[in-house]
């Protein structure tokens, strides 16, 4: 593990132009489960309640979910020190953007910047009659579901369900830095969720080198992944950190 460590912090400190793709597995270890696996939500919901026609025919009962899973149990959640490290790498110029199909703001937490939120962020709610967005702070979410103050209408969180489009700027900066890249560095992700997982594939296919930090093996892995530093995030990009600085 050490030789691959101060292997990829070369390649890291060589690269032009380096970006990170991160799935639910970096913020494991700031409390919030994935949706798959043994441990992941998917065996205690159904994921039904984020599906969009379902939504839009039974919002107050998807609401009761949706406050449970996303304002009740994400919104304790801190930045772990994985997040922490990108953030820094982007403050040293080591890192150009994070991708990331997380919803729950770890990242902006953390102090990165350029973050491409493939999947939208928990943290906003839009009003789909008007378009006006919410902080989530703003919102009492003892009284659900919440409603827009200008003309009543329920509000979204502002992060895909199941049957919605990836959001425009999101999809077209991600692609484009994957398209530049000639590092991409995969954070906690199975690679099964589509289009996201697309993204290191593009850059893959651009000639990048592809790194995955995951204590599994995923979809990317072999196929995909040039070095795969099998173990946690934090503890991988910790032992990045202190190699690079
Ligand atoms: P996933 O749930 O499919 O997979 C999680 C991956 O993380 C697995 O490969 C697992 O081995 C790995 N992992 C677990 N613990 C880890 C650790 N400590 N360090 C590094 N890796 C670890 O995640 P996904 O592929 O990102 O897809 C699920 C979708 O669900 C995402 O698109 C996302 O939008 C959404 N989601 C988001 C959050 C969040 O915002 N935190 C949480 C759950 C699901």
């Amino acid at each position: 593990m050490d030789s691959q460590i101060k292997e990829t912090a070369k390649i890291i400190r060589e690269s032009k132009f380096t970006i990170a793709f991160t799935g639910a597995g970096i913020s494991v270890e700031s409390g919030v489960p994935p949706f798959r696996g043994e441990h992941g939500l998917w065996n205690k919901y159904n994921p039904e309640i984020l599906d969009l026609g379902y939504y839009h025919e039974n919002p107050e009962k998807c609401w009761l979910f949706i406050r449970e899973i996303f304002y009740d149990f994400f919104a304790n959640a801190h930045p772990n020190k994985a997040h922490k490290v990108l953030a820094h790498l982007e403050q040293s110029g080591l890192l150009h953007s994070v991708v990331t199909q997380n919803i729950d703001n770890l990242h902006q937490e953390a102090g990165s910047k350029n973050v491409y939120e493939f999947h939208g962020n928990s943290k906003r709610l839009k009003c789909l009659k008007c378009g006006k967005v919410f902080d989530a702070s703003e919102i009492d979410f003892e009284h659900i579901p919440p409603r827009c103050d200008e003309d009543g209408e329920i509000l979204k969180p502002d992060f895909i369900f199941f049957g919605e489009g990836i959001p425009t700027a999101a999809f077209e900066n991600a692609f484009a830095d994957a398209e530049k890249c000639d590092v991409c560095i995969i954070v906690g992700s199975t690679g099964e969720v589509t289009p996201a997982s697309f993204v290191p594939r593009a850059a893959k296919q651009n000639g990048a080198t592809i790194i995955e930090i995951n204590p599994e093996k995923t979809l990317f892995t072999g196929q995909v992944t040039d070095i795969h530093l099998m173990g946690k995030a934090t503890v991988i990009l910790e032992k990045l950190e202190n190699q690079l600085f």
